[in-house]
């Protein structure tokens, strides 16, 4: 018997992937750099592949009492700034097959999301004969976009340009969700994961927010991950921001098509996103064995599980179903069928 909810995890990165798939990525950029072809990809077993999820993600699922990630290739390996188009579509592919394998191995615990073949100063066009493997062969719910491909330097244009635009229609046209999420810096002013990822949420948020996205693309569904990065904080900053440019009320700006998710490792952090952002608009995600993985001398459990903080909220038992499985459900709109095929597959 399942729990009810279900506790659907929306943000998780396979980083416990064998280690010759990162380094086959090395030789590949290594060869790129040396003018020559990349090596033959590596083979990696079942047995391997289940060997990493057995002892990652599936064991701390079962510990923490969740049922099911939305599983991504690892988002600092995605390394958009690195080698060229090129090389970035072998490797997206790569990794998104690996993914495949890993929903195919373990289907109700595990259901892919794409990474992306971007490159500084390509345009994202290239990216759509991937999108349209990874949902149609991989059954795929979502894409991670990388609104910085540069990798920290932002040369491309931002997120409100048509630039993106081809991609916008696919996600519409799939009915899959964006999470916007950055990868590696290059840029030595910023920490990976401390500032460049929190910067990537907080400037994705503003530029979606001033932009004529929502307007072109109704039913566009983004997600902010790592709680928002700056947004639910300085909310009124937003709302303020968003009076003085005319453009209305923030929340009928936004609420439409963008979610957050809960990858903020405390207590406060999290009364604070359910304080300011409504529960609607609220997915439960911990991006565990990703960032952040010690544990909190403070709770004595890992600051990455978040599940406990949600539970700690006070919130209705029917908030948090939203929180846990309702939204996640709703903002993906592939998921239920997806989760629906693995229930049938006994
Ligand atoms: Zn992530």
């Amino acid at each position: 018997m399942r729990q009810i909810p279900m506790i659907i995890d929306c943000h998780g990165h396979y980083t416990t992937a064998p280690r010759q798939h990162e380094g086959w990525r090395n030789e590949q950029i290594e060869a790129h750099k040396a003018g020559k072809p990349p090596p033959p990809r590596p083979r990696m077993t079942d047995d391997e592949i289940r060997e990493t999820i057995a002892g990652g993600q599936l064991k701390v699922q079962r510990e923490r009492g969740t049922d099911l990630t939305i599983f991504s290739p690892r988002a600092a390996g995605m390394g958009h700034h690195l080698g060229d188009a090129r090389t970035s579509e072998a490797w997206a592919s790569a990794c998104n097959e690996l993914i495949h394998r890993v929903c195919t191995l373990f289907p109700k615990n595990f259901i892919g999301v794409a990474m992306l073949p971007q490159s500084a100063g390509v345009s994202p066009k290239n990216c759509i004969s991937e999108i349209d493997r990874c949902v149609s062969e991989y059954g795929f719910v979502g894409i991670n976009l990388n609104p910085d491909p540069s990798g920290g330097h932002w040369q491309d244009p931002p997120l409100s340009d048509r630039y993106w635009y081809p991609v916008y229609e696919k996600m519409v046209e799939h009915d899959i969700p964006a999470m916007i999420h950055v990868s590696a810096a290059c840029n030595p002013a910023y920490h990976t994961t401390g500032s460049h990822y929190l910067n990537g949420d907080t400037v994705g948020f503003n530029q979606l927010m001033t932009s004529s996205v929502f307007k072109d693309f109704p039913t566009i569904k983004f997600i902010i991950p790592h709680g928002g990065g700056a947004v639910p904080y300085h909310w009124g900053r937003f709302r303020g921001l968003a009076q003085d440019a005319k453009l209305g009320l923030l929340t009928d700006l936004v609420l439409n098509n963008i979610f957050f998710d809960t990858c903020v490792y405390h207590l406060p952090g999290q009364q604070l996103l359910a304080k300011v952002i409504p529960v609607d608009n609220i997915l439960f995600a911990s991006e565990m064995i990703g960032a952040v993985r010690g544990i909190d001398p403070e709770t004595g459990h890992h600051y990455d599980d978040t599940k406990r903080y949600i539970d700690q909220l006070a919130l209705s038992a029917e908030d948090k179903a939203k929180i846990f499985e309702g939204n996640a459900r709703r903002v993906y709109g592939r998921l239920s069928s997806m989760i629906e095929q693995s229930e049938t597959a006994d």
